[in-house]
């Protein structure tokens, strides 16, 4: 018996990450791309943004995406248009994968409201890749035995948000940990922003923005006469990919919204 492939819409097709998502689909054998979305790009083929054979144009999303049936939309955007691509979705009965980074605890819970897991569900996470998912694990288990955290989160020059939403959840999944965390000693500053910015229990999140880099995060946990570096390195846009497949492959099977890939990976 042959089992229907699953049919994918990619929201930001025209993008880095985008057009990276659809050539993993185009590889997936149990996976179909429907349709590709990039409206500051409507009209141009895709093959303009190095995938080569599809025959797919880049369209608004609409009726014309309706249309061509995806039954799960993965969206790697912008935040602003996230939330109407999200919302879309929701409406439409298309399940989400999203992965575009900026959306506020506000936004989850609108989301909540708008996946209700019935018509459709959304897996929502700043970092579809494994090993960024294992730091934070990771963290959270070894940060009860310290006294301080901080974390350097380091990107390519074109991110536009800072920090990054991992390095954001990070902090928050380290804070839970502990209500014992160093206050921070600096009483003076020759620069501003030298000690990085305020995360959640004073955890300071320092934002690195470097040409050259892909996606890299480093986890400082210190204690008396010690310390213990967590460190996770993303060299290339790939290193999303099994993640994101994972997560179209399993959010018809998860009701509403589940953010982050931790339940997914079994944690
Ligand atoms: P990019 O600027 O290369 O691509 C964004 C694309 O979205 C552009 O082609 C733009 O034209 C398109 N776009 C703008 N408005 C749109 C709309 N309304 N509908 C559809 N497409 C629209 O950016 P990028 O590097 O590909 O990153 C995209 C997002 O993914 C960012 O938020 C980034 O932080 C995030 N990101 C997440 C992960 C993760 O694992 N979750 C990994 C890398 C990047």
């Amino acid at each position: 018996m042959t089992r229907d492939r699953i049919r994918v819409a990619v929201f930001g097709a025209a993008g880095r990450m985008g057009a990276t998502v659809c050539r993993a689909v185009l590889d997936a054998p149990d996976m179909e791309l429907v349709a590709v979305v990039d409206p500051p790009h409507e009209g141009r083929p895709l093959d303009d943004f190095g995938v080569a054979g599809t025959g797919l144009t880049l369209q608004m999303l609409g009726p014309a995406v309706k249309k061509a049936e995806p039954s799960v939309a993965v969206d790697f955007t912008t935040v602003d248009a996230a939330r109407g691509n999200l919302r879309w979705c929701a409406l439409n009965g298309v399940h989400a994968v999203c992965g575009t980074t900026g959306l506020t605890s506000g936004d989850h819970q609108d989301l909540s409201a708008l996946f209700d897991g019935e018509r459709a569900n959304a897996v929502v996470a700043p970092n579809f890749a494994i090993g960024a998912v294992l730091m934070m694990q990771l963290a959270a288990i070894a940060a009860p035995w310290f006294e301080s955290a901080e974390i350097i989160e380091l990107h390519h020059d074109n991110k536009v948000d800072a920090p990054s939403g991992t390095a954001l959840l990070t902090a928050q999944r380290i804070a839970e940990t502990s209500t014992e965390w160093t206050p921070d000693p600096t009483r003076t500053s020759a620069v501003e922003g030298a000690r990085g910015g305020e995360g959640p229990a004073g955890i300071r999140i320092h934002s690195v923005r470097l040409r050259g880099l892909v996606a890299h995060q480093e986890v400082l946990l210190g204690t008396t006469g010690q310390s213990l570096t967590i460190r996770h390195d993303s060299y290339d846009r790939t290193s999303f990919m099994p993640g994101v497949l994972l997560a179209v492959r399993e959010v018809a099977n998860r009701p509403g919204v589940t953010l982050g890939l931790d339940t997914l990976l079994g944690f």
